[in-house]
C-alpha cells in the first residue's frame, strides 16, 4: 500500500500552487495555511513526478498495522432507540453477539446513547448483555449524529471492544461510518450472517456481484470490527425473566458534544406500508401478465389480512411501490406466511424472504429455483390458482357465518 507524504518544510505559496496545478482529482486543498492531501488522491504519482522536487513522496507503507488482538475484548451491540423504546434489531445483535462472545470467551456489552432512562438499560440486561455502557448525562434521546459519534468514539477509546455490531436502520447507517472513519477501521454493510475465528477476526459475510457470491470479509488488522445488520436477518432471543450483568455509567466531557444540528420539533412518521412488521404476506411476481390483474393478488392479500408486496420487475414497471419490495434491494422479511405468486425464486428475492417461518410458492414451472426454498409447492397456473384459493376463502366465511 502505498502513502502520499507532504514534506511541509519544503512548502510555500508558490509549490502549494504548483501542486494544485498539476493534480488532476483536485487532491490538494488547503486548511488554515496548511496543505493536505484529501480523498480524491488516486496515488497516480503525477505531482512527485512533475511537481517540485521532494515536496512530495510516494513511500510504500506496510498493509499490516501489528496491532495486540488481545486488547480489545467484547462483542458490542449498538443498542438502537427511540424515545426509550429500542428497537428489535438491537435484541437480535444481542442474541448474535452472544453466539460469538462463546466462540471466544469475550463478554457481550451493549452501548446505550441518550437514552436518559433507566428501564431501557436494564431491559437490555434481560436479552444477554453482560454490561450496558450507558451516556445519557448530557446527551438527549434524540439521534444526533456529531454527539452520538463523540460518545461511541469515546466508548471504544475506553472500553476497546473487539466488535461492534449495528442495526442497519437510519441511525445505525449514519453511525457507523462515522465511527469507522474515525477508527480508520473497515465496515462491512448488511451483512446477512456472522461468524468469529479463534483469533477473534469477525468473518462478516454478505452478498456481492448482485447476490451471485456471499463474500466473507475480515477485517485483519485494525479494531474494532464493525459491520450492519438489518432488522430481521438474526432471531431475537427469548426475554430471561432475570437480568444478569450491570449497568455502567460513562461521562464525556460536554464540549465533546456539540452538535451543529439542532432538533426544532419532532412529528410523528405517518404509518404507511411496513412489510417487516407483518405476519403474513402475499407476493406478486412476473408471471402477473399485466398492472389490472394485480387486483387479484390484492385481493388475495385482503382476505388473508396480509400485506402485498412485489418482486423487483414489479416496481421497476411502476406497478408497485418500491416500499412494498422484497429482497437484497428491498426489504428483509421473516412473516409467519408468504405466499408467492408468479416468482421464480432469484437469489435476489431469496434472500429477503427465506427466513419467513412458512413459505407456498405458486408457479407453473415445475422446475422454478422458488421451489428449492419453499415449503409447499403449487405447480399450476396462477390464474387458475389465485380466484380458486379466494373462493374457497369467501365460501368458508360464508358457510362459518
Ligand atoms: C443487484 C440486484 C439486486 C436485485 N434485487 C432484487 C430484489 O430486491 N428483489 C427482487 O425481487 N429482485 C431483485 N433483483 C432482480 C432479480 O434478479 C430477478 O430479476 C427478479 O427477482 C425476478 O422477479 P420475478 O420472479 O417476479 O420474475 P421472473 O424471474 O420473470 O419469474 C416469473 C415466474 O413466474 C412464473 N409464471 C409465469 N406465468 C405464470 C402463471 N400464469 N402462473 C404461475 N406462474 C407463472 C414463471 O414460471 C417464472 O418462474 C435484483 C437484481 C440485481 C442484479
Amino acid at each position: 500500500m502505498k502513502e502520499l507524504v507532504i514534506h511541509h518544510e519544503l512548502i510555500d505559496e508558490a509549490v502549494t500552487a504548483k501542486l494544485q496545478a498539476i493534480c488532476p482529482f483536485g487532491a490538494f486543498t488547503v486548511e488554515n495555511g496548511h496543505l493536505s492531501v484529501n480523498a480524491a488522491c488516486k496515488m497516480c504519482g503525477l505531482c512527485v513526478k512533475k511537481g517540485p522536487a521532494g515536496a512530495v513522496t510516494l513511500v510504500e507503507k506496510s498493509s499490516a498495522p501489528s496491532i495486540d488482538k488481545s486488547l480489545w475484548r467484547g462483542i458490542t451491540v449498538f443498542a438502537d432507540t427511540t424515545e426509550g423504546r429500542i428497537h428489535p434489531v438491537t435484541f437480535e445483535l444481542l442474541g448474535k453477539a452472544r453466539e460469538l462472545a462463546a466462540v471466544i470467551g469475550h463478554p457481550v456489552y451493549a452501548l446505550l446513547i441518550g437514552s436518559g432512562n433507566k428501564a431501557t438499560a436494564q431491559e437490555l440486561l434481560h436479552y444477554g448483555a453482560d454490561e450496558v455502557f450507558v451516556y445519557d448525562n448530557t446527551i438527549q434521546g434524540t439521534f444526533l449524529i456529531e454527539p452520538f459519534t463523540a460518545a461511541a468514539a469515546d466508548f471504544i477509546n475506553k472500553v476497546k471492544p473487539c466488535a461492534l455490531l449495528v442495526g442497519g436502520t437510519n441511525a445505525g447507517r449514519s453511525l457507523a461510518p462515522r465511527i469507522a472513519a474515525r477508527f480508520k477501521t473497515g465496515l462491512t454493510a448488511d451483512c446477512t450472517s456472522l461468524e468469529i475465528k479463534p483469533n477473534t477476526d469477525l468473518v462478516q459475510i454478505r452478498p456481492a456481484f448482485g447476490g451471485n457470491i456471499m463474500a466473507k470479509i475480515i477485517t485483519a488488522n485494525n479494531r474494532p470490527q464493525l459491520c450492519t445488520v438489518r432488522y430481521k436477518i438474526f432471531s431475537a432471543p427469548t426475554k430471561q425473566a432475570e437480568a444478569s450483568g450491570k449497568i455502567t455509567r460513562m461521562e464525556i466531557d460536554s464540549d465533546k458534544l456539540q452538535s451543529r444540528v439542532k432538533v426544532l420539533q419532532t412529528t410523528p412518521k405517518e404509518q404507511g406500508i411496513d412489510l417487516t412488521a407483518a405476519d403474513v404476506i402475499v407476493v406478486a411476481g412476473r408471471g402477473i401478465k399485466n398492472k389490472k390483474d394485480l387486483t387479484l393478488v390484492k385481493e388475495l392479500a385482503g382476505l388473508m389480512h396480509a400485506q402485498f408486496a412485489g418482486t423487483r420487475p414489479l416496481i421497476e414497471a411502476g406497478w408497485v411501490d418500491p416500499r412494498q419490495q422484497i429482497g437484497l434491494s428491498g426489504r428483509t422479511v421473516s412473516p409467519k406466511l408468504i405466499i408467492t405468486v408468479g416468482i421464480s425464486g432469484s437469489v435476489q428475492f431469496v434472500a429477503g424472504m427465506k427466513g419467513s417461518a412458512t413459505i407456498i410458492a405458486i408457479n407453473n414451472d415445475k422446475n422454478a429455483g422458488i421451489f428449492n426454498v419453499a415449503h409447499f409447492a403449487v405447480i399450476g397456473d396462477l390464474y387458475e390458482i389465485v380466484p380458486g384459493l379466494i373462493q374457497k376463502i369467501r365460501s368458508g366465511r360464508e358457510s362459518a357465518a
